[in-house]
């Protein structure tokens, strides 16, 4: 499924994020940068470890939720790896939303700037950090079509989502935004 935004192009997928061959692919991390389970051990396991050297090196201090820095990608195909840290779900009321919003922002303003033109993102803080994945999907394609619209250079987003539950949450927010332009 796909949806065309201002110059632009967001896609929804089902996939593998290491097997991107987008020019980034963002990486759900934790704010000390120091690699878990999840996307992110994934993300580390197949890029190797060069990548967390730079992140030691150039990231000392970590990365603070809402914040995304950049790294080259190592042994993977894609040309630069963002890491983000999303926020840990706590019932929604501890600036969740903007939280979320900010790591789609700042991830996609640093694609930009290192002039990527595809960039891949998978749902952040929908597994352990245990955002509701309705609510998630809803938020991450909201902040990126926000970005899309002021942006005048063409860039391609993929949404690559881990199984068919996490695209069909995805799906209904692109459905939902159809709807309601058709009545509009
Ligand atoms: P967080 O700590 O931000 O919640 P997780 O890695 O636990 O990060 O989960 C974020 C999302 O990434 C979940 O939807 C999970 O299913 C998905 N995911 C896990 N591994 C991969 C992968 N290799 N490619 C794409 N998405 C993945």
């Amino acid at each position: 499924m796909r949806a065309i935004i201002g110059n632009s192009v967001v896609e929804l997928v089902v996939g593998d994020i290491t097997n991107e061959e987008s020019d980034a692919i963002v990486n759900a991390a934790n704010s000390q940068l120091a690699g878990g389970g999840g996307v992110d051990g994934a993300i580390h396991r197949a890029a190797g470890p060069s990548v967390m050297e730079q992140t030691r090196q150039r990231y000392p201090e970590g990365c603070p939720t809402g914040e995304a820095v950049i790294t080259d990608a190592g042994r993977l195909k894609a040309k630069y790896i963002i890491h983000t840290v999303g926020p840990i779900w706590r019932g929604g009321r501890e600036g969740e939303e903007d939280y979320l919003r900010a790591a789609y922002r700042n991830s996609l303003q640093l694609a930009v700037e290192y002039g990527c033109k595809s960039v891949a993102f998978p749902a952040i803080s929908t597994g352990v950090y245990g955002y509701p994945l309705d609510l998630a999907s809803e938020v991450a394609l909201t902040e990126i079509r926000q970005f899309l619209f002021n942006l005048s250079d063409a860039i391609l987003v993929r949404c690559v989502l881990f199984n068919e539950g996490t695209l069909g949450a995805y799906s209904r927010v692109l459905e939902q935004w159809a709807r309601d332009d058709a009545g509009a």
